[in-house]
């Protein structure tokens, strides 16, 4: 591959910059010869693997097992929740042949596994010790889609699915704040990336659930991601599926039921747009392919064996202490594996010149500014893991600044279309979030040529009154509306 430098303003041309950046970095290759499926290349696949680890170990240690379903699902479970068979209908792969025999029962790619799952917790739950009865899955799903784009939108994509169930109503709603925690410590805390956690309109809710929570990041273009939400499904699941349990008393009782769904696809595809600057990718440390790159800095060929060993050294020190790290000791110049291992979004560099071995210290340098700090090597280790926590700090901060000084007031509809055209998220007085405000939301999403009611923001609380911005009708209902993918 040839490596021209590459600049381009995310801010300016998202559409341009994220589709070169994806390939360039080699994150996905979307010419594999079925449309809507997209190769998820060894740089990506790297990442999602430390993302998935991180959810795993939130998920575990709030009390749920791992398990691994089989990714088809017949027809007649589908059936048994209404509303739940009606809303993905539209969007299931039905396996219909084996070899040349058609199939007596057709079979469903999995879109989502609630109807594999109680199939299974039918007999799984009998008593009130079964409970609460918590699962994640690390899996692809599959929905028809007609427009995709790598990581923000696929026929096949990379998600978790958590399926819980518990005695009790308040215990189910518990775990939907819990979810929303631990969306928290992934993608901030770890990954940086700064989102908004919405209750979505009634109109908007998961098929099948009572209530829907989505989480919202806000790409360079001003459109919202949703990159996961949790359901709280009440008892629609468990009835449809007939599961039961005896309470402490032996009477027999319907549980109630959540589920929960981190996008880890679409999270990749926030870890480019958010983070990513006019050089390309900025991974944090955390779900880093690789976190340090050495380059080494030859100049004659004397010295030159004596910094590859140095080099050497320092990668063998790194590796001892469980940092991802490669050497790129290719005939390339400097200036060339600088620009590389940037579009790639290494988090750190380590510069190893005649200057370093001989003071035996490495000159860091951090992805987002470039500051450049020269550190001794007994101390690298230490340094290293204080440069991460720097730039993912930086992370943050950035990603928070972003998305929250987009906020505005919208005002009336004029002001929320304003809002949009500059890249913002507007927040107005609205009808109603259940059923009746649909209509308006109808309306407001066609005025503003696609900007969607993302429905109230978890732990805030509306102040005053005001007029819905479309019917006019008094409310007291604050609403957040933005484009979306
Ligand atoms: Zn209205």
């Amino acid at each position: 591959m040839k490596q021209r430098e590459f600049n381009l303003d995310k801010f300016a041309h998202f559409s341009e910059w994220y589709n070169t950046v994806i390939y360039a970095a080699e994150l996905a290759d979307v010419r594999y010869n079925v449309k809507g499926f997209v190769v998820n290349r060894p740089w990506s696949s790297m990442a999602f693997k430390k993302i998935y680890a991180l959810f795993e170990k939130e998920l575990e240690e709030d009390g749920h097992l791992p398990v691994i379903f089989p990714s088809v699902i017949p027809e007649e479970n589908f059936e048994k929740e209404k509303e739940h068979v009606e809303g993905f209908a539209p969007e299931v792969l039905w396996v219909t042949k084996a070899g040349k025999e058609e199939l007596k029962r057709p079979l469903a790619l999995r879109p989502t596994s609630e109807t594999a799952f109680y199939q299974m917790y039918q007999l799984w739950i009998s008593s009130f010790k079964d409970l609460p009865y918590k699962l994640y899955q690390s899996c692809s799903v599959y929905r028809n889609e007609s427009e995709t784009n790598p990581f923000l939108r696929g026929v096949e994509f990379l998600w978790i699915e958590t399926h819980n169930v518990y005695a009790t109503s308040e215990e189910a709603w518990e775990q939907t704040r819990k979810d929303g925690e631990i969306m928290r410590k992934v993608a901030f805390e770890s990954m940086g990336i700064e989102f908004l956690q919405f209750q979505r309109p009634k109109w908007d809710t998961f098929a099948g659930a009572e209530a829907t929570f989505a989480y919202d990041c806000l790409l360079p273009d001003g459109k919202a991601l949703q990159f996961g939400s949790t359901h709280y499904l009440g008892q629609h699941f468990t009835k449809a599926f007939e599961v039961s349990f005896l309470d402490a008393e032996g009477k027999r009782q319907v549980p109630y039921s959540t589920c929960f769904g981190p996008g880890i696809w679409r999270m990749m595809a926030a870890v480019a747009a958010v983070h990513g600057d006019s050089k390309g990718l900025i991974f944090p440390f955390d779900v880093a392919p690789i976190q340090v790159v050495i380059v080494p800095i030859m100049k004659g060929k004397e010295d030159g064996k004596d910094i590859l060993a140095y080099a050497n050294s320092v990668a063998e020190a790194l590796k001892e202490a469980g940092i991802k790290v490669r050497i790129d000791d290719s005939d390339k110049n400097p200036g060339f594996k600088y620009n590389y291992w940037e579009l790639k979004g290494v988090p750190l560099r380590a510069e190893v010149g005649a200057r370093e071995e001989k003071e035996k210290t490495v000159t860091l340098v951090r992805r987002t500014t470039r500051e450049k700090t020269t550190v001794k090597a007994a101390e690298l280790v230490q340094k290293i893991k204080e440069q991460a926590a720097v730039l993912l700090k930086e992370l943050q901060e950035r990603s928070s600044k972003w998305l929250l000084d987009r906020i505005r007031e919208g005002g009336d509809k004029e002001g929320v279309l304003r809002i949009l055209e500059e890249k913002g998220i507007a927040k107005a007085f609205f009808c109603s979030l259940e059923m009746e405000g649909k209509k308006c939301a109808d309306e407001l999403k066609e005025y503003t040529k696609g900007g969607k009611v993302r429905g109230k923001r978890v732990g805030e609380e509306s102040q005053g009154n005001g007029c819905c911005i479309m019917c006019g009708k008094t409310s007291s209902q604050q609403a957040y509306i933005a484009r979306q993918y």
